[in-house]
């Protein structure tokens, strides 16, 4: 009898589609009985039409139709709560199953960058990180990436009815909470679907993976994945990173230079350009004297530099570097021909700016 009721169950578990890239679903159709055609066709209503409801895929038979109402479902993330900056910037609270997870929202004049999550919580505990404060629950799944593009486009659409017009979303950065390269094999379907012409068609060049360092990874993923890399070096010398970064303890700054060089060999996405992320920390990385350190650092990697100035976290000891001690830095770098940008600050006042998710519902 329990038996009966359990298999019962299991036959009820729907299987959600936003997991799939075109691959996944040829193999699903394929075993739904139907034609490899036909994967096509569902992912552009989930990806081009926005449609999820089976029953209005005009161009599926009925006989496919009923399969999929049997078989699939595409479920999108409960979302808890929306917050807006006072500078444009919106930040989305959703729940996965137990966990929060956030996505950021960040608009400009004509265009607007989304920063998504790859992991519920970061195991790397990077010292001056909120996310890396959480410690480490679990890695999304490729449906849960995917559906944070999903919602927030389809919101985008939504508004755009109301004659609330927001930029569209033209750049996806994985900078949200987690480090992308731990949870690589979802990620790399992800990407899969984030690129692929049946899916968001996004270009190679507006999707930006950040990483604090996963050497392995990095070298897995060259020549393999193409978009844009950024690189979380945040210190000019192993003295320094070791101490606000515990993965250059595994991977230091020579092994995550040289698989950076390997990357780039074989990438030409954002002109064969790794950006270098780092952020400014009083008086521990953002003297001219580590300036120069930097400079060395990068002398034969083709790169641009983007400084970041801290956003404050709860229960840290650190400060970000004065305006002053920033433009120093940055100009020093400028000087000796180097690319140099600083990151505006963005959603700072909803807690949405880079390295303070930490998504719990007291947050709120
Ligand atoms: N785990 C990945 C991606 C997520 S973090 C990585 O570390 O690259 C995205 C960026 O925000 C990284 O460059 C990270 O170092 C930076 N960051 C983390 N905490 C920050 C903070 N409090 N202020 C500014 N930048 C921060
Ligand atoms: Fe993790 Fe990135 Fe935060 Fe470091 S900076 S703790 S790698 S999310």
């Amino acid at each position: 009898m329990l038996k009966k009721k359990k298999l019962k169950k299991k036959k009820k578990k729907k299987i959600n589609l936003l997991n799939f890239n075109l691959i996944k679903m040829k193999d699903f159709v394929l075993k739904l009985g139907e034609k490899k055609f036909r994967a096509v066709q569902i992912m552009e209503w989930i990806y081009k039409k926005h449609c999820i409801n089976f029953n209005k895929m005009s161009n599926l038979s009925n006989n496919l139709k009923k399969k999929l109402e049997n078989t699939s479902i595409v479920k999108l993330p409960k979302y808890i709560k929306k917050k807006k900056s006072s500078d444009g910037t919106i930040k989305w609270n959703f729940l996965f199953k137990t966990e929060f997870i956030e996505t950021v929202y960040i608009p400009e004049k004509k265009r607007a960058t989304l920063c998504i999550s790859s992991q519920a919580g970061c195991i790397l505990k990077c010292g001056f990180c909120a996310t890396g404060q959480l410690g480490y629950t679990r890695n999304l799944l490729v449906s849960e990436i995917i559906s944070q593009i999903w919602f927030v486009i389809n919101k985008l659409n939504q508004y755009k009815l109301k004659k609330l017009i927001l930029p569209s979303v033209t750049n996806i950065v994985m900078m949200g909470m987690g480090e992308p390269l731990l949870n690589l094999k979802n990620i790399i379907i992800a990407i899969d679907i984030i690129l692929g012409n049946y899916g968001f068609n996004f270009s190679k060049n507006k999707v930006t993976l950040s990483t604090s360092g996963i050497v392995p990874a990095i070298n897995k993923i060259a020549g393999k994945i193409d978009i844009s890399l950024a690189i979380s070096l945040h210190a000019p010398n192993d003295h320094i990173r070791n101490m606000i970064m515990p993965i250059n303890k595994i991977y230091n700054i020579n092994l995550l230079l040289s698989s950076v060089k390997n990357y780039l060999s074989k990438s030409t996405a954002n002109r064969g350009i790794v950006t270098i992320e780092y952020v400014m920390l009083l008086k521990i990385n953002d003297s001219l004297h580590h300036a120069k350190e930097l400079m060395h650092l990068l002398k034969d990697i083709p790169c641009k530099i983007n400084l970041i100035p801290w956003n404050p976290i709860k229960n840290s000891h650190y400060q970000c570097s004065t305006h002053k001690r920033i433009i120093n830095f940055s100009n020093y770098l400028k000087n000796k021909n180097l690319i140099v940008t600083i990151r505006k600050n963005r959603g700072s006042d909803i807690n949405a700016a880079c390295g303070q998710l930490i998504s719990k519902k007291h947050v709120y």
